[in-house]
């Protein structure tokens, strides 16, 4: 399967008041909105969202800047779905990321990078049962 995705829109993006723009992009590319919530996750949940990272050095940081403000969570319905969003999110540092893509327009550094996409089904599997528990609203 590869026809759904998770997204979050990280607390640089809801500080920057474009969640709209955000979204709407991804509406234009011909993706469907099946679920989407604002949250403030605690430490722990991103710590769980995280967990592969967990021995990485910068972990701890991500955790503490995910959890310190306000995220917009979605799942997003199209065809090839974790492929086509992560080449639309572009490479994890923004300096690095292809002109046009939402890392390069959005985000300031690797921390600050804008907006999380499911690198994989699986991820996208484990993702969305710590965001979306009660599972999508929509199927299009
Ligand atoms: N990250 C960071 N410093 C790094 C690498 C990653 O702060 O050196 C953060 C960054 O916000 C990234 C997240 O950790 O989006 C997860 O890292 P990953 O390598 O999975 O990048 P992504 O899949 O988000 O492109
Ligand atoms: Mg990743």
């Amino acid at each position: 399967m590869n026809n759904r995705t998770l997204i979050i829109l990280k607390p640089d993006s809801v500080k920057k008041n474009v969640i709209g723009e955000i979204l709407s992009r991804f509406e234009k590319e011909n993706f469907r909105i099946a679920a989407l919530k604002m949250l403030s996750g605690s430490k722990e949940l991103f710590e769980k969202f995280y967990e592969i990272h967990k021995d990485r050095p910068f972990f701890s940081e991500l955790v503490t800047w995910m959890s310190s403000y306000p995220v917009v969570a979605a799942i997003l319905e199209g065809e090839d779905a974790i492929n086509r969003v992560r080449q639309i999110v572009g490479a994890t540092d923004p300096n690095e990321a292809a002109p046009g893509t939402i890392r390069k327009i959005y985000g300031t550094s690797k921390g600050e990078n804008a907006i999380h996409a499911s690198d994989s089904w699986e991820s996208y599997l484990k993702e969305s049962a710590i965001l979306f528990p009660e599972g999508v609203c929509f199927a299009g």
